[in-house]
């Protein structure tokens, strides 16, 4: 499905290509031996390298540079056995060295595909340019003093891995989609966090426009974008603003501009003119990075089953929806919680993983997605653990409740985080199958229902479901809806 802009006259389409900067998770910096902790007093986690001291010399940290090989693995994308650091120069008070190191000629992964779940089984595969690895800067901070700016270089140093997409994105929903996917996969490998909110993930976002059939327009880079909402926001209102330009005649500056979610605009930063000339050139004080296919191979037998793989698996193998399965392994942490539920309902029940599997994902997304949302938890708060979960399916699997009865349970144990079996004991709610104490309460409610019965007796027979509903009523909603209708029936039908 195409993307309209809004207010646009003309037959007009975005082209959005991202560049996203992902902090790894390292305990140390990229050439220092530094904390990376998130959180601490300003100035406390740097080092000599990285207050840029003078005679101090980078040591590659390859921890960092492993982590870059496992990410480009992840993402299918080819592995460079050979790559440079280089220095891009420019002047700025978070930057002591007065340069970043970076790779621009030679980085150290080249280019991937990453396939996008665009929801009803529709895929979009979006390339991979490059992946490359740099030092982050420090932070300036302009609200600690009237006049003055202070300088915070505990950032400075730390390693970032820059994922340069191909300009293949056409719509906000797809961009918000590529950023959700990336997160993913960085989270399922553990090379980074994706915690967009503290900053070890944010985006820049190249956006242009074109009328149908035209070549590629002069795009405009919002930097910095640090939430998947905002990812699709500002290319909505970029787009917007850039189609206004063209069809008033004018022409698109190449420029870095700011998103404003408060007021809903973009604002421009610097001109393509102001741009800065980097003069990059290798880094002389680090030799190129070189490591054998045996490092790479080590590399990959480190990665876990990634997202696509195991939504490939919950549905073949285990027979979810594509929906469901999309759902289960979107994030990591549900995905283990879903594993997990169905290994524990699996062992209690002694049953096939593939004759559960659909109630188990049911129950999950459904009832405790649910309660969670409610609750404005997340599944890693979650007061009703996998092996809890698993104790309340068995419980309606082997016929103790009834699955009526194990949503009253089920909130229960959400609130108290009781075992099933503990409150279904303590509250009495053990399903009724005996036939003899059902037939009892059946032969009563006929007797006091006659003028049901005799309607039922001329061809109303869609009254069975008063009786079930009678019965139900009569025992707290206990009684085995089966056992009900096998008695019910020709006790009715006289
Ligand atoms: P720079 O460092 O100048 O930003 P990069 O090559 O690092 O350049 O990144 C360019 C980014 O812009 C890539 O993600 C690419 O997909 C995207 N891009 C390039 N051309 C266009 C265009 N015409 N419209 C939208 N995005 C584009
Ligand atoms: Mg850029």
């Amino acid at each position: 499905m195409t993307y309209v802009i809004q207010g646009a006259k003309d037959d007009f389409e975005v082209v959005i290509g991202l560049e996203i900067h992902a902090q790894i998770t390292s305990n140390a910096k990229l050439f220092s031996g530094a904390s990376t902790e998130f959180g601490a007093e300003p100035n406390t986690q740097v080092s000599l390298v990285d207050a840029a001291m003078p005679g101090m010399l980078p040591t590659i940290n390859a921890e960092c540079i492993r982590q870059g090989v496992r990410t480009g693995l992840a993402m299918g994308a080819q592995i460079n056995k050979f790559s440079v650091f280089d220095r891009k120069n420019y002047f700025y008070a978070d930057l002591p060295q007065g340069y970043q190191i970076s790779q621009f000629t030679h980085p150290i992964v080249g280019e991937g595909v990453v396939k996008l779940d665009m929801g009803d089984g529709k895929t979009k595969d979006v390339g991979i340019e490059r992946i490359h690895l740099e030092q982050d800067a420090g932070k300036s901070m302009h609200d600690q003093h009237p006049q003055m700016t202070y300088v915070d270089l505990n950032r400075s140093g730390v390693a970032l891995m820059e994922i340069v997409s191909k300009p293949d994105m056409t719509s906000p929903e797809e961009a918000g989609a590529y950023v959700t996917k990336i997160r993913s996969i960085l989270r399922y490998i553990g090379s980074c966090d994706g915690n967009m909110e503290q900053g070890s993930m944010r985006a820049d976002v190249n956006v242009s426009v074109r009328r149908a059939g035209e070549p590629l327009g002069t795009r405009c880079e919002l930097k910095n974008i640090n939430s998947v909402r905002f990812v699709r926001q500002s290319i909505e209102i970029e787009a917007r603003r850039q189609v206004d330009i063209l069809e008033e005649g004018g022409s698109i500056d190449q420029e870095t501009r700011l998103f404003d979610p408060v007021k809903g605009e973009t604002r421009s930063m610097r001109s393509k003119e102001e741009a800065h000339d980097y003069r990059y050139f290798p880094d002389p004080d680090l030799l190129p990075v070189e490591f054998d296919d045996a490092f790479v191979e080590a590399a990959r037998a480190s990665l876990p089953e990634l997202p696509d793989v195991k939504k490939a698996r919950l549905v073949e193998a285990l027979g979810l929806n594509d929906y469901t399965a999309s759902v289960l392994v979107a994030e990591k942490e549900q995905a283990d919680f879903f594993e997990a539920l169905l290994d524990a309902v699996v062992t209690a029940t002694k049953k096939e993983a593939a004759d559960v599997a659909s109630k188990a994902a049911n129950w999950l997304t459904g009832d405790l997605f649910g309660a969670l949302n409610k609750a404005g938890k997340t599944i890693g708060e979650s007061p009703v653990s996998a092996v809890q979960g698993a104790g309340l399916l068995s419980l309606i699997e082997d016929g103790t409740i009834s699955g009526r009865i194990a949503k009253d349970v089920f909130e229960i144990m959400f609130e108290t985080g009781k075992d099933a079996d503990v409150i279904v004991e303590e509250k009495g709610l053990k399903q009724v199958s005996d036939t003899g104490e059902i037939e009892a309460i059946i032969d009563e409610i006929i007797a006091v229902n006659q003028g049901q019965v005799e309607q039922y007796r001329a061809g109303k027979t869609k009254l069975i479901g008063f009786f079930v509903g009678q019965v139900m009523k009569a025992t707290g909603g206990k009684a085995n809806p089966g056992v009900v209708n096998q008695l019910l029936k020709p006790k009715l039908d006289g």
